[in-house]
């Protein structure tokens, strides 16, 4: 009885004085206030609880989900690789580069490409709009077996090049013949075997040297690219008049230098580009690109892979 007093008599100044005394005093006079009330507040707690818990689970896992997600970087570069760039984004990309190429300079940073790296679209031959801005080579071979459309360069000579280009061609030899420059072609489209032969020649070249296959291969792909990786095989190139550094002296490549990229081609392997072209000064090898890159790249000093940004 003094016992149920006592509980009573403590319930009841409970408030102030249990929590000056102790934690646990506090609860349990809390608890015992409650009388009947204490099953609801069990029951309350008992559905309460699980969803605290789950609420907690849901939370607690979202930081983990968005590091899966790729940074709106990586979307880009993926979104660019399956989306052909406009003129207008080229032209872009041209101008970006550019203006990073000079910050990049000023600040020995060199992250100036970037941009231009993640943007870059390889494109190829068989690319219906802009066919005429792909890229071949060593890194890029051909579609497998890939034949384009041939038409002889210019009318009568047994020599082709992809029906696209030879228009082109045929406007410029007539405008360098008024100026007293014959650019003949030597080499237009070479047929994948033709290529091959050319490039085992090579290598073969270099193994009677000495040099191990790897060795071999890799230096004979400086000057003759293998079967798949040449422009000729695209039929988008022409070598004119020779195949020779002797051609850099003639009237002819002057005129080329001065001239050729009003008619959309470019000197495709400049001497001060063997580093990103990978491939030797070639002074013949003339590439068509169409007029307007080839005059932004004369302009800016590009080569093609400078200007779609893919260095
Ligand atoms: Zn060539």
């Amino acid at each position: 009885m003094q016992e149920n007093n006592n509980r009573t008599r403590t319930a009841g100044k409970k408030p102030v004085k249990a929590k000056r005394d102790s934690n646990k005093l506090d609860f349990k006079a809390l608890f015992n206030s409650l009388g009947a009330k204490k099953y609801l507040v069990i029951a309350l707690s008992a559905i309460m609880l699980p969803l605290i818990l789950c609420f907690a689970a849901i939370h607690s896992r979202i930081p983990e989900k968005s590091v899966i997600i790729p940074p709106a970087e990586t979307t880009t570069a993926q979104q660019a690789s399956t989306t052909v760039l406009t003129d207008e984004q080229l032209k872009q990309l041209n101008k970006d580069s550019t203006e990073k190429d000079g910050n990049a300079k000023n600040s020995n940073g060199g992250k100036g490409e970037t941009t231009a790296r993640f943007m870059a679209k390889i494109i190829e031959p068989t690319d219906e709009e802009y066919w005429y801005l792909s890229i071949i080579g060593t890194k890029y071979p051909l579609p497998e077996k890939y034949v384009p459309s041939l038409s002889p360069i210019i009318e009568g000579s047994s020599i082709t090049a992809d029906s696209r280009i030879t228009e082109k061609y045929r406007q410029m030899y007539e405008a360098a013949k008024k100026d007293d420059c014959i650019l003949t072609p030597y080499s237009g489209y070479h047929s994948y075997s033709l290529q091959e032969s050319s490039y085992t020649r090579k290598v073969n070249f270099y193994l009677n040297q000495g040099l191990s296959q790897e060795e071999a291969e890799s230096k004979a792909g400086i000057s003759v690219l293998p079967a798949g990786c040449s422009e000729h095989n695209a039929g988008l190139a022409v070598d004119i008049v020779s195949a020779s550094e002797d051609f850099a002296k003639t009237k002819e490549y002057q005129w080329l230098s001065d001239h050729a990229h009003e008619y959309g081609f470019i000197l495709r392997y400049p001497a001060d580009k063997v580093k990103i072209t990978g491939v030797d000064y070639e002074p013949w090898h003339w590439r068509y690109v169409g007029e307007e890159a080839a005059k932004k790249m004369k302009e800016k000093n590009k080569c093609l892979e400078e200007y779609l940004g893919i260095v």
